[in-house]
């Protein structure tokens, strides 16, 4: 029997989470479930500083909006004993060394090798240090970082997207896991998890790919079998862009406040980058039948945040009043007029927000908008206006009206009058609009 499929999503609590982690989290999310399988949240929050449970909260709000539950959540800085057991058994096995050098002499061995047209790798000058030297810079300097000794030979795996990838040791610098404050860095910490959570498959961004690599080694070390890894291409903007700048105004509960609809995200989310087309779905399930990560590529991902608008006026476009009800008795909408209201906007709107510039208008009037040719038979026209309660037979009489006495028809007919009410050009049917126009029913009842 297979062992059963689990994931995890390990976002740091050190901000809010943006599209390039929703990638992550979301095909996490649609692994474990397409294989019935399961789905953790893991906090990585092991750098006590930075690590805030205003973020920890955000995170978890982003996903409950977006419907990606998890079955559990694991949090790092409550597992720090299980870090330093592991800590512990790779110094028994000698694959852990305490080095010295402060972040500056560091840089100064990089610029050297650069120089010397050498790979930037660490030269491992601690190995060569004896106890008393050590002692001697322990009482200089404090206690010193702890890095992994690397296996010198190359490490491979078939990648779920890059396919086979194979690196060389010998270019990566031996990690560091845990830093001279005593700080567990993230490299041990999610190895030591990845391992006792029984996590099957690993999906991140392909920033990670070192990572993977020193991270294979080490769980080997500790006498573990890795995972299966998979890392997705980076997002960019629209023109190949670098994004990892303005990825901060991509925070997911910025979209959420300018009215982008969950599945539209979603929708967009789940397929970009793959050869799968993109194209609304409205449940979960759905997006998970569709989801194969073989079929996403390497190169990376252009991200238009644009493109979420037209899915989330076609996702609104579909929803029942119900779903929208509080949203628009919200806005001050009678509740017998609720139903009319959205009909005649959902069609007519990007985000929900724009509702509010609808109820306005039918609410208040528009402003008056009569082209000057076309003043004299508006006014005329404004007097054919039928007495109050509008109903939906009521523009259809009233232009059959207005034509009998005009002669005006097509266009010249309907569209200053059109234009004279809503002060638009274009927009929703007029027989629609009438029963909902406020200020021009009161003006005549
Ligand atoms: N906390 C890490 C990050 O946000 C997790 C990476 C991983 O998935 O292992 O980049």
């Amino acid at each position: 029997m297979s062992a059963k499929t689990v994931t995890r999503f390990a976002p740091s609590p050190t901000g809010y989470i943006h599209v390039g982690n929703l990638r992550t989290a979301l095909m996490n999310y649609m692994i474990a479930r397409k294989a019935g399988g399961e789905f953790i949240l893991r906090i990585d929050d092991t750098d006590p500083e930075r690590s805030k449970e205003e973020y920890v909260d955000g995170i978890k709000h982003d996903l409950d909006w977006l419907g990606l539950h998890w079955d559990r959540v694991e949090r790092q800085s409550e597992r720090l004993d299980r870090y330093h057991a592991a800590a512990d058994t790779l110094r028994e096995m000698g694959r852990f060394y305490e080095a010295f050098e402060t972040p500056t002499e560091l840089d100064l061995k990089r610029k050297k090798q650069l120089n010397m047209g050498k790979p930037p790798v660490y030269d491992r000058a601690a190995l060569g240090l004896s106890e008393t030297e050590k002692n001697k810079l322990r009482a200089e300097r404090g206690a010193g970082v702890w890095r992994f000794k690397l296996d010198q030979e190359r490490i491979e795996w078939a990648d779920g997207i890059l396919g086979d990838i194979s690196i060389d040791a010998a270019s990566v610098s031996d990690p560091v896991l845990i830093r001279g404050d005593g700080q567990i860095l993230y490299t041990l910490a999610s190895v030591v998890d990845d391992t006792d959570m029984g996590v099957t498959h690993v999906v991140r961004g392909s920033d990670h790919v070192t990572n993977t690599a020193t991270q294979i080694q080490i769980m080997q070390a500790l006498g573990h079998t890795p995972p299966a890894f998979a890392h997705h291409s980076l997002l960019t903007g629209p023109q190949g862009e670098a994004l990892s700048k303005r990825l901060g105004t991509l925070a997911l509960r910025d979209l959420r406040e300018r009215g982008i609809a969950p599945y539209a995200l979603l929708s967009l989310m789940a397929r970009l980058g793959s050869s799968d087309p993109v194209e609304l779905r409205t449940d979960m399930a759905a997006l998970i039948d569709g989801f194969d990560l073989n079929h996403f590529g390497a190169a990376p991902t252009k991200f238009d945040q644009a493109d979420l608008l037209p899915l989330t006026a076609r996702y609104l476009q579909g929803l029942p009043l119900e779903s929208v009800s509080g949203q628009i008795a919200a806005l001050g909408v009678p509740d017998d007029l609720a139903a009319q209201f959205w009909n005649v906007t959902r069609e007519n709107i990007t985000t929900l927000h724009d509702l509010e510039g609808w109820w306005h208008l039918f609410r208040d009037g528009a402003d008056p908008v009569i082209d000057d040719e076309d003043r004299e038979f508006v006014a005329q026209a404004m007097t054919l206006l039928p007495e109050g309660p509008f109903d939906e037979t009521t523009w259809a009489s009233w232009t059959a009206a207005v034509k009998d006495a005009t002669g005006r028809k097509g266009k010249g007919l309907f569209m200053p009058l059109r234009h004279a009410l809503t002060g638009q050009r274009h927009g929703p049917d007029m027989s629609s609009v009438m029963p909902l126009l406020q200020v021009v029913k009161a003006r005549k009842s």
